[in-house]
């Protein structure tokens, strides 16, 4: 079997991820033996096998059940009771969260890109939604039975301005007939930056690319959309698919590629088989990668690196993607969302496109709001500010906004800010907490996830995600004292000075943030002077044991 599968990819080890998806498929999980045979037959040694495998969070080493159920623990799914959701499944199925038996697995992940449909899950790769206890015990039901949860996706679009109110013909950007240069000019003149959430302007990005002589060049789309909160590429992918690979086509015309990939997370993997339909009808070879579960790899090097079928880790730049990207060879790498927009910019031009936003963020983003307000997706002009937000989502009691994820800012609902790459930018992640919410323990979900996320490819992230989510730990404990909030704000400069990507440097946001809104919140649960616990003094105790080793030596 595994040879067969191999021969589907020709041995081809940069297809490894697929390799590892079709051996669980069949198997359940991608055991030792399968490596060692693996390992023979496309000339990856098992160690390296070994490294890619245990990566991902979807690939599984050990049986992991016919059906793996996931269910969301992002800090949504978390205020709206995901540990209720969690505990039914366990009573229903006989087994504890991150064990299997012979029928079903059961495990948690970060957000599954449902987050206004919270508590939520995926079982058997399909997403069930709005789950309550009785639903649980309904689904639990059926599965035993052999019935697997039918498709429960709501699209609560809630505004739609430029881009969702435009009615959609195919071809309406490629049919302008406009040449490489026209493209160019024409995004360059819109002022469009990267709607992932970096910002990169996407008219530069491509004009670097096609000024490559490199013949070979490859255009990306990132469909991995991993940060917490995130919800609108989904939207995109299931409703307006071919808005976004026509925005594929006229990157590929603009830089000169002749082959593109659209990189799918493994949480959307339901959309694989709609997704590749859509692009028969186009005149543009593109493979899909599906992903097994990585935040990082969002980062668009990781996401290189993963194409190539290696673990997803960030490369070190330069040499930017422009010039050296997926296989060695220039490519662009753009979200979902700003493919689609290029579409709409081609068609109607670029001062339609600069008819929304401001100066320095033109056009409309489309925001995935959850929490404790009316929850779905909207399409702002960018500029609307922080008041017009809340009025907009409805969000009544509102006492704070994570802008952006867990790697955004927490601020005031009450704040005077505007939502623009000029003052409060965001790939598109707004979570709204009510003065109900415990927020520390917001933020603390949100150390969880970077200590789970970080790549371990640098130390000060490595560990230093490991230290803050002890101190969130702590200081939630109410043992911690004031120092310990400076000894906070300490690492969480050491961090985000010192990390090599996107997920280092801003991995302590929620934590510096949220001190800086919400200092009262901090200062309620620490104490005025160092607990007798804190009196553990490290740097003392690795003399006294080098002092002990030493003794040791000369006896
Ligand atoms: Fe990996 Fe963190 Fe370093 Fe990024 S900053 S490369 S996630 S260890």
């Amino acid at each position: 079997m595994i040879d067969k599968i191999v021969k589907h990819y020709n041995g081809d080890p940069t297809r490894l991820l697929d390799i590892f998806w079709d051996i669980q498929d069949e198997f359940d999980h991608v055991s030792d033996d399968h490596l060692k045979e693996l390992s023979k037959l496309i000339g990856v040694s098992v160690p390296e096998l070994n490294d890619t495998l245990s990566f991902y969070h979807f690939y599984h080493n050990t049986p992991s059940g016919k059906i793996r159920i996931y269910v969301d623990n992002s800090a949504i799914s978390e205020i709206k009771g995901c540990e209720e959701v969690i505990k039914t499944f366990e009573a229903e199925l006989g087994i504890k969260c991150g064990s299997s038996n012979d029928d079903f697995g059961l495990f948690t992940t970060s957000c599954i890109g449902l987050s206004d449909q919270a508590p939520c899950a995926l079982i058997a790769g399909y997403p069930v939604n709005l789950l309550t206890k009785e639903k649980v015990r309904g689904i639990c039901a059926d599965l035993k039975k052999g019935i697997l949860p039918k498709d429960q996706i709501i699209n609560n679009v809630c505004q739609r301005t430029a881009l969702l109110s435009d009615p959609y013909k195919k071809r309406e950007a490629l049919s302008k007939n406009l040449s490489s240069k026209e493209i160019l000019d024409e995004v360059s003149a819109a002022g469009i930056r990267g709607r992932g959430g970096a910002g990169f302007r996407t008219g530069l990005k491509w004009t670097l690319c096609s000024q490559q002589k490199e013949p070979i060049k490859y255009v990306v789309c990132n469909a991995d959309e991993g940060e917490p909160g995130t919800f609108k590429d989904r939207y995109l992918l299931t409703h307006h698919p071919e808005m976004v690979i026509e925005g594929m086509c006229v990157a590929a015309k603009a830089i000169g590629a002749k082959e593109g990939l659209l990189y799918l997370r493994a949480e959307y993997r339901y959309l694989y088989d709609s997704l590749n339909e859509v692009i028969k009808g186009f005149d543009f070879p593109i493979r899909i990668q599906l992903g097994a579960g990585a935040y990082v790899v969002g980062e668009e090097t990781a996401l290189l690196e993963s194409l190539e079928g290696k673990r997803g880790e960030p490369r070190v730049r330069p040499p930017f993607p422009v010039e050296s990207g997926y296989l060695g060879k220039p490519t662009v790498v753009n979200n979902v969302e700003t493919f689609a927009s290029v579409t709409k910019i081609i068609k109607h031009g670029s001062g339609w496109y600069r008819s929304y936003g401001t100066q320095e963020s033109p056009g409309t983003k489309l925001l995935s709001v959850s929490g404790d307000c009316k929850e779905g997706i909207y399409e702002i002009p960018w500029g609307m500010s922080i008041q017009e937000f809340c009025q907009m989502v409805e969000a009544k009691d509102a006492h704070a906004i994570q802008v952006g994820g867990p790697s955004g800012k927490m601020i005031s609902a009450q704040s005077n800010r505007k939502i623009a790459f000029e003052d409060l930018a965001t790939g598109g992640s707004m979570m709204v907490f009510n003065k109900n919410r415990d927020l520390l323990r917001v933020v603390k979900n949100f150390t969880e996830f970077f200590k789970n996320e970080s790549c371990g490819c640098c130390l000060p992230c490595r560990a230093g995600n490991i230290v803050l989510n002890e101190q969130m730990e702590f200081i939630l404990s109410e043992e911690a004292s004031k120092i310990d909030l400076t000894r906070i704000k300490d690492w969480s400069h050491i961090i985000g000075a010192s990390s090599r990507c996107g997920l280092g440097q801003t991995c302590s946001n929620p934590i510096t943030s949220s001190l800086e809104a919400f200092p009262e919140l901090y200062n309620q649960k620490v104490q005025e002077h160092e607990s007798l616990y804190r009196h553990f003094d490290v740097d003392q105790k690795t003399k006294d044991y080098e002092r002990v080793i030493e003794e040791h030596k000369n006896r």
